[in-house]
């Protein structure tokens, strides 16, 4: 899409201006747009020709912009927020101020109001009706020009100088700025063609912060068995996978074969492993338990039925195909490409008659479909994750404000911070939900700096 940001370029680097924001992804764009809003004279630094890079990549290009299936919950007051928080984890109740102030009905009443027509869909998930991630940069885009946000893209910050806990200047590759207050939503490290290199972690250490170490999270999930290249595409719906920490003793907590995780839902085969929401959702959790020993990913087929009525189900299907042979009986069961590897796996002769399958080979059968085990020996990179895990420490920032604990003129938004979520519109919420807070609070400043 072409942007339109023609006469805010090249602009001068003595103009005044009251906060400045780095980095033009969702968080920071909504911090720029939210601070202009109520009245700061903002400036918002691009290092792209183009705002919103990895934004257009969201969702398939759909962009999940949020997650609202529990924004109608009822009954306790902060219900919903409640458990959006949950779902981030231990880290999840830092964003509580913030999912208070502009939360998933606020993001919705947000992008409806500037004429996005939005839906839900399954699982609570909420993309534009027109499916096009496009349409919800424009809205962004439009409220930046809206509130006069001045804009400079194509610009590279390289470093930010302080003084006695406070920032002074920004070194960019168009000169030096300086202002009251800034905020810096440069993001985290994967698929850092999009402009989020992790530039900003350096700074924030450089000014005294400490980093979280970054890993890859909502990444694919490569698996040591050589067989899974051959279901390369093969997509899953309706499966339950388990994870269990194997060897490595402190992985397990001192126990072999412990659960860890377990998610319902779809995943795909890819020519390294393994891919899809499910195991994207899971991957932060395998991420960890690797770095202390083995980690198997059991996959339950028939998550349905029970044992005794997956064997039952079985025998229907024995019955019905009573004169073929084994390969040709589990066309009703299984997806046509999965049947090869089931059979290679049962220990049952291919070509055995299935009326003469005994009990205790389908007894095999069904705990093979049921406990299906992969071994997973790594995560796959930034380059293919997502998210970024981990960034700035979250105990030096203000959750009440996003305001630096450590530099008083410091605000941080979006994924730079050590705060993410599972899939689903919860990592595009924390970065509205975080970036209108940091562009709220750094306006406030502006103002009460200049009274
Ligand atoms: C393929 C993919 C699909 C995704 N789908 C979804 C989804 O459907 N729903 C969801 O909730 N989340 C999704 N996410 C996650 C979501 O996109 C990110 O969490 C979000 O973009 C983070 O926003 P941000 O503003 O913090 O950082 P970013 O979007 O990374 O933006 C940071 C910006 O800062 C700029 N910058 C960096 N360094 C400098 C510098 N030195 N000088 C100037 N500018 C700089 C970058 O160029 C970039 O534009 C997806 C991510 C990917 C990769």
């Amino acid at each position: 899409m072409k942007q339109k940001t023609s006469g805010m370029n090249n602009r001068s680097s003595n103009e005044k201006f009251d906060v400045v924001v780095i980095g033009g992804g969702p968080a920071g764009m909504m911090a720029a747009g939210r601070a202009a809003e109520l009245g700061a004279k903002v400036l918002l630094i691009e290092k792209n020709e183009e705002f919103g890079k990895k934004l257009l990549l969201t969702g398939k290009g759909r962009c999940n912009l949020t997650q609202a299936e529990f924004s109608a919950e009822g009954g306790s007051a902060f219900g919903g927020e409640k458990k959006f928080i949950e779902a981030l984890g231990k880290n999840g109740k830092f964003l509580f101020p913030g999912l208070l102030n502009f939360g998933v009905e606020e993001t919705m009443d947000f992008f409806e109001k500037r004429g996005l027509k939005l839906k839900i869909e399954r699982g609570g998930r909420v993309f534009p009706t027109s499916d096009k991630a496009q349409d919800v940069l424009r809205v962004l885009l439009n409220y930046l020009k809206e509130n006069k946000v001045a804009v400079s893209p194509s610009t590279e910050v390289f470093e930010l100088k302080a003084e006695d806990a406070r920032i002074k200047e920004v070194v960019c590759s168009k000169g030096k700025i300086s202002t009251d207050n800034y905020i810096v939503c440069t993001g985290g490290k994967s698929y850092a063609w999009t402009g989020s290199n992790g530039a900003g972690y350096r700074w924030m250490e450089k000014l005294g912060h400490h980093i979280v170490e970054p890993r890859p999270a909502l990444a694919p999930i490569r698996i040591k068995e050589k067989w899974v290249k051959d279901l390369q595409g093969l997509s899953l719906k309706n499966v339950k996978i388990t994870i269990f920490s194997a060897k490595g003793g402190s992985a397990s907590g001192g126990q072999n074969n412990k659960k860890q995780d377990e998610r319902f839902g779809e995943m795909l085969f890819t020519h390294f492993g393994l891919s899809g929401p499910i195991i994207l959702d899971v991957s932060k959790k395998v991420g960890e338990l690797l770095s202390l020993g083995e980690v198997i990913i059991s996959l339950d087929l028939k998550p349905a039925l029970e044992f005794a009525k997956l064997d039952e189900r079985l025998q229907r299907d024995f019955k019905k195909y009573q004169n073929k042979a084994f390969k040709n009986a589990l066309n009703d069961l299984l997806p046509k490409r999965l049947i090869e590897i089931i059979v290679k796996f049962s220990g049952i002769s291919q070509d055995k008659p299935v009326n003469q399958i005994n009990k205790n080979e389908r007894s095999k059968l069904v705990n093979l479909l049921k406990n299906f085990k992969m071994t997973a020996i790594d995560l796959m990179d930034f380059d293919q994750a997502i998210i970024t895990t981990g960034g700035v420490d979250l105990k030096e920032i203000d959750p009440r404000a996003m305001k630096s604990k450590l530099i008083d003129n410091l605000f941080l938004a979006g994924e730079i911070i050590n705060l993410d979520g599972p899939t689903g519109g919860y990592n595009l919420q924390i970065c509205w939900s975080t970036g209108c807070l940091a562009g709220e609070k750094a306006a406030e400043l502006s103002r009460l700096n200049k009274a």
